[in-house]
């Protein structure tokens, strides 16, 4: 383990070289004097390396590690982790520099190793079923600390990764610029270099970001957290749906199919009695049709604060046998770290002040 993890010193008055674009970090050593093979060595330490301290920057000059120390160099230290005995996920609490905390989750797939990456510190969007937003939103993460969040993840599993989900904590769209700085430096070929196509944002449907996301041509996936297959249902479980209506937010699906060619994801989340019934099925398979999608079905996860439960497996099944009826593409999300499953959020909560 790397225990320079515990030792953050990042000063948010100064500039923070981590969120910075190949081309802004290149422009900034060149007006400290440095020449361009300097900003190739440092954003390849960075984000090709993930090299968690400046001092391993061993072909860099002093002069420069220290200029890179004292203008703030980024990174999260573990608080705590939990790790499930079943199947070797890990769910990490990390500490930022200002105390906050953020989860993240490490999931090993046949296909290879996923992260579940949070945007923001809390959340304001209020959905019932969610942990993440009792205590409100605290505060936007950097891109910085977005990509933080994956590289001490492989710093500390010792293990690449392959596909992200921006599903953690907060709102993506809500965070929308720091959010696509984080895809852009985390995709680019100078650095870690994945590929668009693995990275999948989830929203609660932010319509007019939805098309400004739709104009980037990005090949990431969206999903939509859905929940609901009528607007009435929507708003008792999420307070953006007095916003956007669901036709709204199917247009924007459209426009973002027709922009990028990358398929819709939705998410819905089978709460016991509230939109898992027959009839819901049914109705969520008519709004559907027609539209290039999948849908995940996803038992909610109890929390504590919360009286809401999932259903049987039965009724889980049936709810997708009915999807599938109506041609529909639908998966039951595959349950991983089920004995870590303190739903999203909870482990955030338990360890944080106020929130
Ligand atoms: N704000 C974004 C991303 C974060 S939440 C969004 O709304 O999509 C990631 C997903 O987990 C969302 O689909 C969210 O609705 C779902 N979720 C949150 N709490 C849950 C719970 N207790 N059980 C099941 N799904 C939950």
């Amino acid at each position: 383990m790397d225990n320079k993890e515990n030792n953050i010193k990042f000063n948010p008055d100064v500039i923070d070289i981590k969120s910075m674009y190949f081309d802004e970090l290149s422009k900034y050593l060149e007006e400290k004097g440095l020449p361009l093979f300097r900003a190739k060595q440092l954003f390849g330490w960075m984000h090709e390396k993930f090299t968690g301290s400046v001092d391993d920057m061993t072909n860099l000059p002093k002069s420069m590690r220290e200029l890179i120390n004292d203008e703030g160099f980024m990174t999260v230290s573990e608080e705590t982790r939990q790790v499930s005995k079943k199947d070797g996920t890990i769910k990490f609490l990390f500490k930022l520099y200002d105390g906050q905390m953020v989860e993240t989750v490490f999931m090993r797939y046949s296909y290879g190793n996923s992260i579940c990456i949070s945007s923001q510190a809390g959340c304001r969007m209020g959905c019932e079923f969610c942990a993440s937003t009792i205590g409100g939103l605290i505060r936007n993460l950097s891109a910085s600390e977005m990509l933080e969040q994956v590289y001490a993840a492989m710093r500390l599993t010792g293990e690449r990764i392959s596909n992200i989900v921006i599903m953690g904590t907060g709102e993506p769209l809500d965070n929308y610029d720091n959010v696509l700085r984080f895809i852009r430096i985390i995709t680019d070929e100078r650095g870690y270099n994945l590929s668009m196509r693995n990275i999948t944002m989830s929203t609660c449907g932010i319509v007019p970001r939805i098309y400004d996301l739709a104009k980037e041509k990005l090949s990431i996936t969206l999903a939509i957290s859905l929940h609901a297959p009528n607007d009435e249902k929507r708003r008792k479980l999420m307070p953006i749906a007095k916003k956007y209506s669901i036709s709204e937010i199917l247009d924007a699906c459209k426009n973002y199919f027709e922009l990028t060619g990358r398929r819709i994801s939705f998410e819905y989340s089978l709460v016991k009695g509230e939109n898992d019934s027959r009839e819901d099925a049914l109705e969520l398979s008519k709004l559907l049709k027609g539209i290039n999608s999948h849908v995940n079905l996803i038992p909610v996860n109890s929390i504590e604060e919360r009286d809401f439960k999932k259903g049987d497996d039965k009724s889980i099944q049936n709810f997708k046998l009915v999807l599938e009826k109506n041609s529909i593409n639908v998966t039951i999300r595959k349950s991983v770290g089920s004995d870590i499953d303190a739903a999203c959020g909870q482990l955030r909560r338990k360890y944080s002040v106020n929130v």
